[in-house]
């Protein structure tokens, strides 16, 4: 509750950002701050249900908690990374936008069948891109065994697109 509240304080509210109407949570003060960005990860870390063999983290937010819970966890870290920005063979899964769709893709040989994979990311909003990962990882035979994020947007009902698998998130709004 403590770090709860903690945590929450240094996420800043951006109104109109990227456009009108919407309100951008910046975490940057948080990462700025080193004892609390060190409880997070700590935090999302203590979470995970039995061993991680990789955690998964999203361009470009999730790269930032993902790898820091991955040496914590002493698993593997794999970048999902936006199309084309991977110079070998990958696995895809792609996701609605607003306007279009978007698409991330990992190495296919960074992820083995039977992979217990934890999946880090910043903010769940609608979804999209947390059940786009999911998707390509199981199809690359991966087991996610956790999706965890910094905070939930819950009226964007993402929460919905993760099918029940066991789920976290700090805070919530
Ligand atoms: P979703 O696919 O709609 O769930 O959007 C989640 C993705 O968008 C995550 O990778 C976030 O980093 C990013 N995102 C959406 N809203 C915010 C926000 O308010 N602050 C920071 N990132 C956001």
């Amino acid at each position: 509750e403590e770090l709860r509240r903690r945590a929450a304080a240094l996420v800043h509210d951006v109104p109109d950002y990227p456009e009108p109407g919407v309100v951008f949570k910046d975490i940057t003060p948080l990462l700025a701050d080193g004892p609390t960005f060190r409880a997070v990860v700590d935090h999302i870390a203590g979470g995970a249900h039995g061993p991680v063999d990789l955690v998964v983290g999203m361009e470009a937010r999730g790269f930032i908690l993902g790898a820091p819970v991955a040496t914590t966890l002493s698993a593997g870290f794999i970048p999902a990374r936006k199309a084309g920005k991977l110079p070998r063979e990958t696995v895809a899964g792609a996701y609605d936008l607003e306007y279009g769709s978007a698409v991330l893709e990992v190495h296919a040989d960074t992820v083995w069948p039977g992979a217990r994979i934890l999946v880090v990311d910043d903010v769940l909003a609608t979804g999209g891109t947390a059940a786009a990962t999911i998707e390509l990882l199981e199809q690359a035979g991966a087991e996610v065994v956790g999706v965890s994020f910094l905070m939930e947007l819950t009226y964007l009902e993402g929460r919905s697109r993760l099918a029940g698998r066991p789920f976290d998130a700090l805070l919530s709004y």
